[in-house]
């Protein structure tokens, strides 16, 4: 089975200028403009394209969705009586984008600006105290995604590959998904080959258009594959870390990934093969930590600030609930995966 999706995705370079006729296509008249602090001026320009389609902007973005945060921009498009959201940025963004659209049934349009993917997903995590939750919902789907590769060049190139390998990990587990299906596959593969491809042009040279444009396009498709399928070990693994510990986000998902696909090695052969194809001269384990090592991307947990007795509580709480994974997921394993991180061992 394959389910298909229903937002509508515009791609290429320059696409930023078709927002008002996007807005207007989904009658869109008083949108409220979302970004993080650091994005406000990307936000100026599209308030700007917009022009009398917009009615404000909320910068306060921030990780993980606090629903502190969601509560303020909330009062703000009360206010100004917004009849829908805009997010112009990453996964931070557009979850604040998803949080507004599931309390009040706004419309949302996003321009992604980094590789997480959220765009294209039903899946909203929202953080209350220091407990997060994440929930897959229908109601949370972007209406229309415009990827402009332009918006792209100024992602700094040391967070533009561990954004990278965030995408790559939503393509491999859904390589081995339980519900994987054909189209998926073949997405999942094709995206890492496009960010295998382009990711070591990005770290050298960040303003390569064409590297720039092959990174985005695997990223669209690794999060069309991370909301289509179901995820396994490796996103159970960086939710745990990441909300136990704090620790960012894709940097955690770029030390996890080689580690967990050693793992599950022996349960998934033929994803481990396409996976393979995409990093030829290596077993995939090996070679996604030596492509991270190339990168020159982060590859163990302590320089991410995860403490050493953590990891025995974090091999507690990866096995903790049921979930799918190719392999039956083995406490002792889990610990032993996790020293290995968290020391930056080869996995
Ligand atoms: P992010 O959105 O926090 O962005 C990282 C930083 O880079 C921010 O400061 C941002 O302002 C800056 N930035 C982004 N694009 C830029 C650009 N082009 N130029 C200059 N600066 C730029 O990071 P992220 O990794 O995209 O998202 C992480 C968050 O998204 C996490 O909370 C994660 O849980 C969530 N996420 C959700 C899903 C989902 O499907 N719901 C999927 C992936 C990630």
């Amino acid at each position: 089975m394959h389910r298909g999706q229903i937002t509508k995705v515009v791609f290429g370079s320059g696409t930023r200028s078709r927002v008002a006729d996007e807005a207007d296509a989904l009658g869109c008249r008083r949108v409220l403009i979302l970004s993080t602090p650091g994005q406000v001026d990307q936000a100026a320009e599209i308030r700007e394209l917009l022009g009398a389609a917009a009615v404000g902007t909320f910068a306060g973005a921030a990780p993980h969705t606090p629903v502190e945060v969601t509560e303020k921009a909330l009062a703000h498009a009360g206010s100004l009586g917004a009849d829908s959201v805009l997010a112009i940025g990453g996964g931070s963004t557009i979850g604040l984008g998803k949080a507004i659209a599931v309390r009040t049934g706004l419309p949302q349009m996003a321009l992604p600006t980094t590789y997480a993917g959220s765009e294209m997903t039903p899946i909203l995590g929202e953080t209350e105290g220091r407990r997060k939750t994440t929930r897959r919902l229908a109601e949370v789907l972007v209406k229309t995604v415009v990827y402009d590769v332009d918006l792209t060049l100024t992602f700094p190139p040391a967070i533009s590959v561990v954004s990278g390998l965030n995408a790559m990990a939503h393509a491999v587990e859904a390589l081995y998904a339980q519900d994987r299906d054909p189209v998926a596959f073949l997405m999942a593969g094709e995206a890492l080959d496009a960010l295998t491809r382009s990711l070591p042009v990005i770290a050298q040279r960040p303003d390569d258009g064409e590297a720039r444009s092959d990174a985005l396009y695997g990223a669209w498709l690794a999060g069309t594959c991370l909301g289509t399928v179901g995820m396994a070990l490796h996103h159970k693994v960086c939710h745990v870390l990441g909300g136990t510990f704090g620790l960012p986000h894709a940097e955690t998902h770029a030390v996890v990934l080689p580690h967990v696909v050693a793992y599950n090695s022996p349960a998934a052969p033929q994803a481990m093969s396409r996976l393979a194809q995409a990093l030829p001269g290596k077993d995939a384990a090996n070679g996604l930590f030596d492509f991270a090592g190339r990168l020159g991307a982060p590859r163990a947990l302590r320089d991410l600030g995860m403490p050493e007795s953590g990891i025995e509580q974090a091999a507690e709480l990866v096995v903790r609930d049921g979930y799918w994974n190719p392999r039956p997921v083995d406490r002792t394993a889990v610990h032993a995966f996790l020293a290995r991180a968290w020391a930056g061992e080869t996995p």
